[in-house]
């Protein structure tokens, strides 16, 4: 029998079309996304397609909307082989962690893709990406799914979808993912790292832990910042989480105001995750006297997570914890990929 996907367009350019009057970008529906990539018909799979009405641009994804799709994944998990998610690429890195997180057991593929020329465009991107993300998600093995976790693939590379980042705003290879080497190339053939792929038991059931808290805020360090302005989001009305965006081995000030700011929001039970803004490497909290006074105050190492894929699991980790020990040991271990545990560090 055919193998099976199923075709979730949230929105973004690559399901775009130029209005026949000329309003801009209008969305498209499957008889014309079969239109403009007849390949579809050639791929010899079941294909159904699901649209959001409307679809967003994907700097209008929320909580409600990643909890939407992963709720339509489970609906239809059953009934399909592998899930195709098409999305606009700007927050796709978000959207790629948070569903990482939501679908455990997940033991079939969740393929997000998009593009960035729209798909009815001569040069578009969009139509390989979107044919080799359904190849990727019907792809099977010994009758299971070769794939089964949350992926992005863009620009030839199969990417873990929560150790993604978008880099570049032109290049047609956005994404990269500077902590893991891509989980497949697709060239003349499609190369898989069998070694990195997620395994997960084929019977292992779904289950879908949706819940996000919004009370979380990113505080990005530069030199030169001000008090005022740090202690004003460290005292922020509400606040649970703060992932700190710092320099280098996940580096900070040593000024006893900035450290002061700190503890304080400690005490009024802020969790705190500290994640480096270089893009590859980790954190190594107390390798230098700048990040030392971070582990007194229980401040989280976020290891080497993109700060997509830490915002994203600390909203979710604080939905099901209030406890600081649970949580920083939640916050320190691989839930579905998204960090390297170092064993041993020389
Ligand atoms: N602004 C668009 C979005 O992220 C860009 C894209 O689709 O790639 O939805």
């Amino acid at each position: 029998m055919a193998r099976s996907v199923l075709l979730l367009y949230t929105g973004g350019t690559i399901g775009m079309v130029a209005d026949p009057e000329g309003r801009g970008l209008m969305p498209l529906d499957f008889n014309h996304l079969q239109a403009q990539v007849p390949e579809l018909n050639r791929l010899e799979l079941n294909i159904a397609y699901e649209a959001f009405e409307p679809p967003v641009d994907s700097s209008d994804i929320s909580i409600a909307l990643w909890q939407h799709i992963a709720r339509r994944i489970e609906a239809n998990y059953t009934h399909y082989d592998g899930f195709v998610v098409l999305h606009g690429t700007d927050t796709m890195a978000y959207t790629a962690s948070a569903l990482s997180f939501m679908l455990r057991g997940l033991a079939k593929p969740v393929i997000l893709t998009g593009s960035q020329l729209p798909i009815g465009v001569l040069r578009t991107d969009g139509r390989e990406n979107l044919i080799t993300a359904i190849q990727l998600a019907a792809l099977e093995k010994r009758g299971g799914a070769y794939v089964q976790e949350v992926a992005v693939y863009f620009g030839s590379s199969l990417f873990r979808g929560n150790r993604t980042h978008k880099y570049s705003a032109e290049d047609l290879n956005a994404f990269h993912s500077p902590n893991l080497s891509p989980l497949a190339e697709a060239g003349i053939h499609l190369q898989f790292r069998n070694d990195l792929l997620l395994r997960t038991d084929e019977r292992s059931t779904l289950n879908v832990h949706d819940r996000m808290d919004d009370a979380v805020a990113v505080l990005t360090l530069f030199p030169g910042i001000g008090e005022r302005v740090v202690r004003q989001v460290c005292r922020t009305d509400g606040l649970r989480g703060l992932v700190l965006h710092t320099f280098g081995s996940g580096n900070g000030p040593t000024a006893p105001w900035f450290i002061d700011a700190l503890r304080e929001a400690r005490a009024a039970g802020v969790e705190i995750v500290n994640v480096t803004q270089c893009s590859s490497g980790f954190v190594e909290q107390g390798r230098y006297a700048t990040s030392s006074a971070f582990t007194d105050l229980g401040i989280v190492p976020g290891g080497d997570m993109t700060l997509e894929a830490a915002v994203t699991k600390l909203m979710h980790v604080l939905a099901y914890t209030d406890d600081h020990q649970a949580l920083a040991r939640t916050m320190m271990v691989s839930l579905a990929g998204e960090l390297t545990t170092y064993s041993s560090l020389v």
